[in-house]
């Protein structure tokens, strides 16, 4: 019988461009009786890269907890990935944590007993990954950050700029579909805080990873597609 497949016409990818990554529906958190998010929403779509502005305090990194479920919350939703939180198991939050989501923080949270290359590597062990994929993966990372030839370094003989740029190396192991960067610049000189924006930006583009990233410093913004601040756990739009 004649096979007619290759007459028809792929599905359509278009949709995958307003494909949403991460949507945050009318979400409220209290510590005991102080409420922290008041009625957030929030979506980000896939490769859209939105920073989140606000001072000290505001909830910024708060939310950022309630978005890998280590935080719970008191009502609303959030959905990563297409997977809605509150319907996930325990162990499966954990594998959402693992597999779609990259974490980049102020102080970098490196393993300081590995190597740059094993704490690249690192993430891949959690979900199984094979040794040789593992190391495969890792040194192409290590080379796409330029740090390639820092691999056997371990984070204390490294300076804050090359901490930073393993620790996005190691956010990308598992390919995650959404990067969670609390102050990624905060704690370094400005030249080593632009080479890391630099290749957020570039890991972003290629890979169509979305990023939401946390920031004081207005001059971050310039690797994002959109702002928007968080006052007293209210977020407004404030740049489209
Ligand atoms: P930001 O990251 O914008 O500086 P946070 O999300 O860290 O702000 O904090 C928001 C508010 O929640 C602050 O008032 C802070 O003191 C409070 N807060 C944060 N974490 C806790 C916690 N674990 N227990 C009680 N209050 C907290
Ligand atoms: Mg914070």
């Amino acid at each position: 019988m004649k096979n007619n497949s290759a007459q028809i016409a792929p599905v359509e990818e278009s949709s995958s461009a307003d494909e949403e990554v991460l949507s945050i529906r009318s979400l409220e958190k209290s510590y005991g009786s102080t409420k922290v998010l008041h009625d957030v929403h929030l979506r980000v779509h896939k490769g859209e890269r939105v920073a989140l502005m606000g001072r000290s305090g505001s909830g910024k990194s708060t939310l950022l907890n309630c978005i890998c479920g280590i935080e719970p919350f008191d009502r609303g939703g959030v959905t990563v990935a297409g997977k809605c939180l509150s319907e996930l198991s325990n162990l499966e939050l954990e594998q959402l944590r693992r597999e779609d989501i990259g974490y980049v923080f102020q102080t970098f949270h490196l393993l300081p007993t590995l190597t740059a290359l094993e704490n690249v590597e690192f993430p891949g062990q959690l979900i199984g990954m094979s040794a040789a994929e593992r190391r495969q993966r890792a040194n192409e990372l290590l080379e796409l950050v330029g740090m390639g030839h820092r691999g056997s370094h371990r984070p204390s003989a490294l300076s804050g700029g090359e901490r930073q740029r393993i620790a996005l190396a190691r956010s990308m192991m598992n390919r995650p579909r959404l990067i969670l960067a609390d102050e990624p610049t905060g704690s370094l000189d400005s030249a080593s805080g632009e080479r890391v924006l630099d290749l957020m930006l570039n890991i972003s583009e290629e890979s169509d990873v979305s990023v939401l990233l946390v920031t004081h410093d207005p001059e971050s913004t310039r690797i994002c597609d959109r702002v928007v601040s968080m006052e007293d756990g209210q977020i407004q739009e404030a740049r489209t």
